[in-house]
């Protein structure tokens, strides 16, 4: 049994590179779970561009895509991932109908196009299939491994993802605002005993107040989150563009206090569930 996860981009909204945020990293959401052998991503930020060549290079021929929603930040380096233009790659991309999305080729197709971009989806010769799927349904990856969805508190909808192998849990809870509390009620059933949730803690306290329904939560929640469904780690996630790595020491130190597995996600970290 081996369940590990990296992490490619944990930055929101903008990949940054500045001398400020190099350690935390600034590339945009992207996660990966090696789980048996086999390779389950959680969505396309800028930081599954180098996730591809390592794919590449290992010689990886298959892999899951689960996508939360369609914003850039979570899509954007799709079109920079080399195995889609190989054609001894097999990928299935998962997504759900949130808000009224199109479907999960349409949101793709839709941002590869003139004038945004000269590479069309047609031009990626992978073996894609495209799947569309209800948020709760339990998705079956084979070998053991299942990944079941829940819709968030997002602009446009948004799905949170669980994925599970023997008894081994992984959540990815990104763009979701709390203060819905049906949603933010069954999100902590969701979570419940996972050993490692990341979560969307872009915002602080004082900063959250100016941008209500944006669409995000806090830290300090994603700590609340963390104890109510007795999960074992937390990583913070989806850190604002602005954050720089001081600033995030200094709240990675706080949560800490608030929840003694609470730490803040880097770029390139490596997380392994024993
Ligand atoms: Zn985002
Ligand atoms: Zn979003």
């Amino acid at each position: 049994m081996s369940f590990e996860i990296k992490i490619w981009g944990c930055r929101g909204s903008i990949p940054v590179a500045t001398p400020e945020n190099i350690r935390f990293g600034g590339s945009t959401a992207c996660v990966e779970l090696s789980i048996k052998r086999q390779t389950v991503i959680i969505d396309a930020g800028s930081g599954i561009r180098e996730l591809g060549t390592q794919i590449l290079a290992r010689g990886t021929n298959q892999a899951h895509l689960l996508l939360s929603h369609g914003h850039y930040d979570h899509l954007m380096g799709l079109p920079f991932f080399s195995p889609v233009y190989d054609r001894g790659m097999k990928l299935d991309i998962w997504s759900g109908h949130t808000g009224g999305n199109p479907c999960t080729r349409d949101i793709l197709a839709g941002f590869m196009k003139e004038p945004y971009l000269p590479v069309t989806i047609d031009i990626m010769c992978a073996n894609m299939s495209f799947h569309d799927i209800k948020a709760g349904s339990v998705l079956d990856l084979g070998h053991g491994i299942t990944a079941t969805s829940a819709p968030t508190n997002h602009p446009g909808g948004c799905l949170a993802w669980r994925v599970d192998s023997d008894d081994r849990s992984f959540v990815y809870l990104s763009d979701h605002e709390h203060g819905n509390e049906a949603i933010d009620v069954a999100l902590v059933k969701f979570a419940r005993g996972a050993d490692l949730m990341v979560y969307d803690a872009m915002y602080t306290d004082e900063e959250y107040e100016k941008r209500k329904g944006f669409g995000h939560s806090t830290w300090r929640q994603a700590c609340k989150v963390a104890k109510a469904a007795e999960v074992k780690e937390l990583l913070l996630f989806h850190h604002a563009p602005e954050r720089t790595d001081r600033a995030l020491e200094s709240i990675e130190a706080q949560a800490h206090k608030l929840f003694a597995g609470a730490s803040a996600a880097r770029d390139g970290q490596i997380i392994k569930l024993d």
